[in-house]
């Protein structure tokens, strides 16, 4: 592709994230996405995306095509878009005698000790949730028309052929998956049922995500420690997070900051912002070390790369990356030895159990998505299989109602689970060249620099060959997921 049409899609992104940035650290109120589609149109004309579609030669190719075909769909989908965020933002529910925000009362949901209100709240976000599906629907079949316009098949195999993802064989390893870890989920679902005092035949999801937010271990993770965390972490594999000048460390205070941790690639690899509000509590450390790891890929990402290896390409290879830093909550060396906090059993038989959640939900996600992409018929059948697929990966009761919500653009769920396993493939390497303590050698921090340089370059196959391993396997991650809790 041409170099203008390259500089000018890393403007657009720059745009894009400088937006994202302003808006979610608090700097600016509202999020005005539109004017930077306007002004860069061009990029994604029909007649341009069909050019790019044409020409995949070189994986290069390949990367520039799958961002003017997804930027293409985003961009046809962005006044619909528009309409279901703005709806959600000023959407209200009654909630103990004061009129508060949907979205407010969605995190509220998670926080909620008293099971009866929970249920009690519970009920009125998913009302608020069913008067926005059809919009969500209108946006849906809108996106499976225009793939169709595009000259594919439908949404999955222009999702499957653009990233690269071979989403049916991931599917097969999904369920493969779901059926090696379902003797160990039922015992652990019942254990963490039974300590929350929650009947296994009235659990919902609601309740699931109450026992997740696991509030009793809060107080292992305080608010002061949370940065001083990351440093130690970062010193220990030879990164001084401090003299970093490519990464800008937001940690200010503003009421309109965004509670979450995040990371925002305005440049790739000279300005990548890091955002947090610390407020403590496992879900913060999680988020930062998640939100760091991105930032570290990109912030080492060799500026010589060519555009599309620096800034567009596989995301299960960044989102890796982020793992390999949020998944050390699980490790008792990592907590003991430089995050200075000593885990009980029941700690961290609850971080498996965590993240055996999220591999069941996503697994069940994807073949659920597989299925609303399949199909020319949105409504109460989808609804029902959509509830039916969760509730079975989950054990627990799932609410049709969330059908069109709970479904992220561009099979993105399958992104994360190919992140999740190549996590594994990349911790084996790590340990088995520095040993278990491996996020205290600087020789590990230079093993993944030299990755790291690469950007996305490689997709999570390549590199897991680069690794030394036929391709991604599942069945690291169905052994991991297995292995007992670290004592
Ligand atoms: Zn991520």
């Amino acid at each position: 592709m041409s170099e203008a049409y390259e500089r000018e899609a890393e403007d657009f992104l720059a745009a894009l994230a400088e937006e994202y940035y302003q808006n979610g650290a608090g700097l600016k109120e509202t999020l005005d996405l539109s004017p930077i589609y306007e002004q860069h149109a061009g990029l994604f004309t029909w007649a341009s995306v069909d050019v790019l579609l044409a020409a995949r030669a070189t994986p290069a190719d390949r990367h520039i095509a799958q961002f003017a075909a997804f930027e293409h769909l985003d961009s046809s989908a962005r006044a619909l878009t528009e309409e279901i965020t703005n709806a959600e933002t000023q959407a209200t529910l009654q909630w103990d005698g004061k009129t508060i925000p949907y979205r407010l009362g969605s995190s509220l949901l998670g926080r909620e000790p008293d099971r009866a209100r929970r249920q009690q709240l519970h009920q009125r976000l998913l009302a608020i949730t069913e008067q926005h599906n059809p919009r969500r629907a209108d946006r849906l079949a809108l996106m499976h028309t225009e793939v169709k316009g595009l000259g594919f098949a439908g949404y999955e195999p222009f999702c499957d052929e653009l990233l690269g993802f071979d989403l049916p064989q991931l599917a097969r390893q999904m369920q493969e998956l779901l059926a090696s870890t379902s003797t160990l989920w039922a015992p652990e679902l019942r254990a963490a049922l039974a300590e929350g005092e929650i009947r296994p035949d009235e659990a919902d999801v609601s309740d699931l995500r109450y026992l997740l937010g696991a509030p009793q271990f809060d107080p292992l993770f305080p608010k002061e420690n949370l940065l001083p965390a990351l440093e130690r972490t970062l010193a220990g594999i030879g990164i001084s997070l401090e003299s970093q000048s490519n990464i800008h460390l937001d940690t200010e205070e503003r009421p309109l900051k965004s509670p979450r941790a995040f990371c925002a690639p305005v440049r790739v690899p000279s300005d990548v912002r890091l955002v947090i509000m610390p407020r403590g509590g496992r879900e913060d450390y999680a988020s930062l070390l998640h939100e760091a790891g991105h930032a570290e890929h990109l912030a080492h990402t060799d500026a010589a790369a060519p555009f599309p290896f620096r800034c567009l390409g596989d995301n299960s290879v960044t989102e890796a990356y982020a793992f390999v830093f949020d998944i050390l909550l699980r490790s008792p060396t990592w907590l003991e030895q430089v995050a200075g906090i000593e885990p009980d059993d029941a700690y961290l038989r609850f971080a498996r159990f965590y993240q055996i959640y999220y591999l069941r939900r996503y697994a069940a996600k994807l073949a659920y998505e597989q299925e609303l992409h399949a199909s020319d018929h949105l409504g109460p059948d989808l609804a029902a299989r959509y509830s039916q697929l969760l509730g079975e990966a989950m054990g627990v009761d799932v609410p049709a109602a969330s059908y069109l919500s709970d479904v992220d653009d561009g099979f993105y769920c399958a992104g994360y689970l190919r992140a999740w396993i190549l996590e594994v493939h990349l911790r084996k390497e790590l340990v088995a060249q520095f040993g278990d303590c491996w996020f205290a050698t600087p020789g590990a921090g230079d093993f993944l620099k030299d990755l790291w340089r690469l950007g996305q370059e490689l997709n999570a196959d390549e590199l897991a060959q680069r690794l030394g391993y036929p391709g991604l396997d599942v069945n690291l991650l169905i052994a991991d997921l297995l292995s007992p809790p670290e004592a």
